[in-house]
């Protein structure tokens, strides 16, 4: 198809420097069009208040144009991590910054500040959460996977039972290799709630598929309501759950959390709830009690 659009001739310095007052003009006439052949959208939109402000310092033509392109880049990058956030499907927004160390005082702060840098994620490490309900797993995932995304590494939120859901449902329909393929892609893969629900019988062998794949090449941050040991139990086969766990632990940082549930105490200050007996830390992993409802005053 022949191309109809009428293109700017773009002016040489030394063409500049001899050019007509006019043809100058029909240059600047074009610069709304030129910006947007060439995707600059920030500059296009904010060119009028942006040479206002500039034009306040007296910038020399080097720095005006420096603070144009920084307007751009900021925009771009906004779009990226805004893009990059939807991708990823975080169940809702949290924040290291939101997080109360002082209300799970097994976390140690220095090491999840560590993990915030994302070294483990360009190193293709793992990290294993592990803790009963409520403590803060899936915050810390959300977390954690946020600072990644702002690190520009690309990266997917899924439950396990999600995640098993589609391997199996590609395994039954001929699609597994796509689906493997689809997990493997993020650089970092959070599968969230391990150990909630029962798997189905041939979940335990899709999955150790998948982190073979993984395998140092992504990282993968899982958490989880039971502690390693029961894993097998969870997968429903001793040799698959080992298989697992030893490509799984081989490169990775396990943060155990021990405590109360964040919710659970909320509500006890509310006065909802009896504190258990024994403190605050008393529950192991998996072993928080029942809560007891308040007496009726
Ligand atoms: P888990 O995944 O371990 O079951 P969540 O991460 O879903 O627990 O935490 C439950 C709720 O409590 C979430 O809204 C989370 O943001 C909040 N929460 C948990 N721990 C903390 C904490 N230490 N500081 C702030 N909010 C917390
Ligand atoms: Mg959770």
């Amino acid at each position: 198809m022949a191309r109809t659009r009428q293109q700017t001739p773009a002016p040489s310095p030394a063409s500049l420097a001899a050019a007509k007052p006019a043809d100058v003009q029909r240059l600047v006439e074009e610069l709304d069009s030129m910006l947007s052949r060439l995707r600059l959208g920030a500059i296009r939109e904010q060119l009028d208040g942006l040479l206002e402000e500039a034009a306040q310092r007296q910038p020399n033509l080097r720095e005006t144009l420096a603070w144009l392109c920084a307007a751009e880049v900021a925009s771009k990058e906004q779009r990226r991590l805004s893009m990059a956030l939807t991708i990823a499907r975080f169940p809702f927004v949290r924040t290291l910054e939101s997080f109360e160390f002082d209300a799970q005082p097994s976390i140690d702060p220095g090491k999840i500040r560590d993990l915030a840098t994302c070294r483990w994620v360009a190193n293709g490490d793992n990290v294993v959460l592990l803790g009963p309900p409520g403590v803060g797993k899936t915050h810390l995932e959300v977390a954690l996977g946020r600072e990644a995304v702002a690190r520009g590494y690309t990266v997917q939120f899924t439950t396990a039972m999600e995640l098993l859901g589609a391997l199996v449902k590609g395994q039954q329909q001929g699609t597994l290799e796509a689906k493997l393929a689809q997990y493997s892609k993020p650089k970092l893969l959070i599968i969230d709630e391990l150990g909630y629900l029962p798997l189905e019988p041939q979940a335990g062998h899709l999955f150790f598929q998948l982190i073979s794949r993984r395998y140092e090449q992504g990282s993968v941050l899982i958490s989880s309501n039971r502690p390693v040991e029961e894993w097998d139990e969870v997968f429903g086969d001793q040799v698959v759950a080992a298989a697992i766990l030893d490509r799984l632990m081989h490169h990775s940082h396990v943060v155990t959390i021990r405590g109360d549930s964040y919710r659970l105490r909320e509500k006890r200050r509310a006065g909802l709830f009896r504190t258990p007996a024994g403190g605050s830390s008393s529950a192991g992993i998996g072993g928080l009690p029942p809560p007891t409802p308040a007496k009726e005053a």
